[in-house]
Order: C-alpha cells, then structure tokens, then sequence
C-alpha cells in the first residue's frame, strides 16, 4: 500500500502512513516524572527518588507544544490525549488544556491520569475545556493497590478523585484496570460490579510488554477473553460497534442496561491495522508505536536560531518557516511509518533472536 497525502471529500486532510492507516490522534507526553511506582512501568529499584527525569528545559514549553498541534491538525489530527508520566505533576497543564481545546480543528482532548491529583484538579481541567478524562484504577483493595503502585496508598482517594471529575462533567469518564494474574484478576468481577451502573465506563487492559526495564513476565498476562467470560456469567453482556475507526476498546454493553464496559487487548487481538496514533514525548521526540526503539526529535526545529527571550514567541513558533518544518518532518515521519509490532510480536521476538529495543512507556506516555 502507498503512503501520502490527500484530501477527503469534507476536505478533511488525510495522511497516511505506509499501510494506509490515517493519521488521527496525537497522544501528548508532558512530563515523565511520577508520584507512583507501578512495578509495570516504573519498577522502584531502577527509579529511585533521586532518578535523572527530565530537567524543565528539556520539556517542551506549552507553546512548542502548541505548534506541534497545530501542524498535526493540519495533517488530519483531530483528537488529543494529554498523558505522561503523571500529566497533573505538570504545572500549570489546565494552561496547556486552554490553549489546545482552542486550536481550530481539535475535536476532543482528553487526559489520562493516575487519579491521586484529581480531587484538587478536576474543576480547574474541567473549566480548561477539557472534554473527558480516564483513571488507571487496578485495584479497590488498599494493600493490592499499594503492592501495585509501590506506594502507600488509598484507592478511596482515587475513587473520590472520579467523583470530583463526574461532578466536574467530565463525562464520559472511564477508568483503566490492567489486570494481572494472581495480582488483581480475581477482582476484574469486583471492579465491573463497583462501576456497573454509574455511567463510568470500566475498560480492563491486557499486561503488555511495553518498555524493557519493568521485566515482563508472560506469566501475568490474562487474555480478555477470560475477563470477558467472567463478566458475562454474573451479568450478560453483548458486544456494540466502535464510536469510530481506530477505537482500541472492544466495547460490550450489559444486557441489563447497566451500561458499557471495555477490553483492550493488544496482546492477544493486536489493532495495529487500525492504528492511527501519534506520540510526542515530553522531551519533544516523535515516536509512530507504542514499541518502538527511536524517536523523531522535533527540538532542533522548535528551538532553531531561539535566543532564551524569543524561546516561546508565538510569532516566532508560529511563523510558516517553523510551521513549514513542522509539517514537513511530520509528514516525512508518518509516510514512512509500517509499525505493526504486535501483530509481528512472535515473530520478532523469534526473528532476530535479539531482544528487541523499546523505549519505556512513561517516557514516550502510554
Ligand atoms: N500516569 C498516568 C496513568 O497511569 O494513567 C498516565 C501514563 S500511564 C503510562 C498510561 C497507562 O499505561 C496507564 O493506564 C497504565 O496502567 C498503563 N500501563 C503502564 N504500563 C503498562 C503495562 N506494562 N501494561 C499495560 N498497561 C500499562
Ligand atoms: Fe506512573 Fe502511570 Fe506509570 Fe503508574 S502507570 S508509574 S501511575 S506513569
Ligand atoms: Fe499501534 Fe504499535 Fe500498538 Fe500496533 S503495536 S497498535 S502499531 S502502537
């Protein structure tokens, strides 16, 4: 299949990457730093408190962030997913939210959060123009969520964090368990029923081999489809369509009308075919797959000729030059691009007899 460029017939700009998929959404890491040490992403031994995050210059400023949008826009991007790291350790993101929310052509900006900030923030992200929010929650059990997070923790905090940002009218609002076998999947049932019937959307995610540095240990993947057994025997459930091309959930709806529930499983029914995420990282890198070993550094472009004082100046940012070079080196990356890791998981892993090269997932943002 060729990549290029093209306009559809709305005029809605389409570019498409070697396997014909559309580029649509762009998932924003802005921050790698977190308050949690989930043993799937930031093991506590290999991220110690006094681990080497970014330093603040290397973050991209809101307003570099702000240009790159704007060039993806112009590319056919039209949803947003703000994450991280932790995205509300980053000061001033209901700032950042403003100024995305009103880039004409952004259909929705979303955020994906460990919820531990959410009472404090969430009307604050709500009069932002944040339009809905999903919460990792992998356990209701204090000791189970502590073990999980390596953290002393509470996840009555995180629930009172999704009351905040139901009353915020953050909806629809859906919360992320990653289930584990032995670790938490005895409470998938648990976590449907605590959810069934309150217009929160519970989404279970399949254990994945993202990153090299958490130690993936194959033994605590539980496929979907177990999950979705078990659900279904207490209440039955039956599948709906996609709300749109590319959706990564497989959606379900209780046949008692107690609502919706989801299975991301991108490690037995991979989606690469339908693929049409972008990712920025915090640090300005460009990545075309969850898995993949390098990234695209677009600072060079941003920071180009900026003496300190002009860093930030929107004319400057915004001028067509910058734009222009943008646009180039997103196009440039998007046509080229024929990642389709998990589909080809096996084969890579049995292909090269290498292990294969990842960069972590709290850095790229999940
Ligand atoms: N800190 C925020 C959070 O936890 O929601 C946003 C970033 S986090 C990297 C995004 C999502 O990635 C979370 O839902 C988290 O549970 C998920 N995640 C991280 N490591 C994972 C793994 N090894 N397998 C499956 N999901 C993972
Ligand atoms: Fe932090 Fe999210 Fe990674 Fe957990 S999954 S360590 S909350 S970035
Ligand atoms: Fe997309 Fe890569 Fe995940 Fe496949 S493995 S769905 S290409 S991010």
């Amino acid at each position: 299949m060729e990549s290029g460029y093209a306009r559809s017939s709305d005029s809605h700009p389409v570019l498409t990457d070697r396997l014909g998929r559309p580029l649509r959404d762009l998932r924003i890491s802005v921050i790698d730093q977190c308050n949690f040490r989930c043993r799937y992403c930031m093991p506590r031994d290999l991220f110690s408190e006094g681990h080497p995050f970014l330093a603040p210059q290397q973050l991209l400023s809101f307003p570099e962030i702000e240009a790159v949008v704007r060039a993806a826009v112009g590319l056919g991007v039209r949803k947003l997913k703000i994450t991280g790291g932790e995205p509300l350790l980053r000061a001033g993101l209901d700032q950042l939210i403003k100024r995305l929310t009103q880039v004409p052509g952004v259909e929705d900006v979303g955020l994906i959060t460990n919820g531990s900030q959410l009472t404090v923030a969430a009307e604050r992200l709500r009069a932002a123009g944040l339009h809905r929010i999903s919460v990792s929650l992998d356990s209701l059990k204090p000791q189970t969520f502590s073990w999980i997070t390596d953290r002393v923790g509470d996840p009555g905090k995180i629930l009172d964090g999704i009351e905040a940002a139901k009353d915020a009218g953050l909806a629809p609002l859906k919360v992320n368990m990653v289930v584990q076998r032995g670790i938490n999947s005895a409470e998938a049932v648990d976590m449907a029923a605590h959810f069934r019937a309150t217009d929160v959307i519970v989404r279970f995610i399949e254990y994945m081999d993202v990153g090299t540095r958490h130690r993936y240990q194959s033994g605590l993947l539980v496929p979907s489809r177990e999950i979705r057994d078990a659900i279904h025997a207490h209440w039955p459930i039956e599948p709906i369509g996609s709300n749109y091309f590319g959706e990564v959930a497989d959606r379900y709806r209780y046949l008692d009308g107690a609502g919706e529930i989801g299975f991301i499983s991108s490690m037995t029914q991979p989606f690469c075919g339908s693929c049409t995420r972008l990712r920025l990282a915090a640090d300005g890198k460009l990545y075309s797959c969850l898995f993949a070993s390098h990234g695209r550094d677009l600072r060079p472009i941003l920071r180009r000729d900026a003496s300190s004082h002009k860093k930030n100046d929107p004319l400057r940012l915004l001028s067509p030059e910058v734009s222009r070079r943008l646009e180039e080196a997103l196009v440039g990356f998007w046509t080229a691009r024929d990642d389709r890791y998990s589909e080809g998981r096996q084969e890579q892993q049995e292909g090269t007899g290498q292990p294969h090269e990842k960069v972590e997932m709290y850095h790229m943002g999940g």
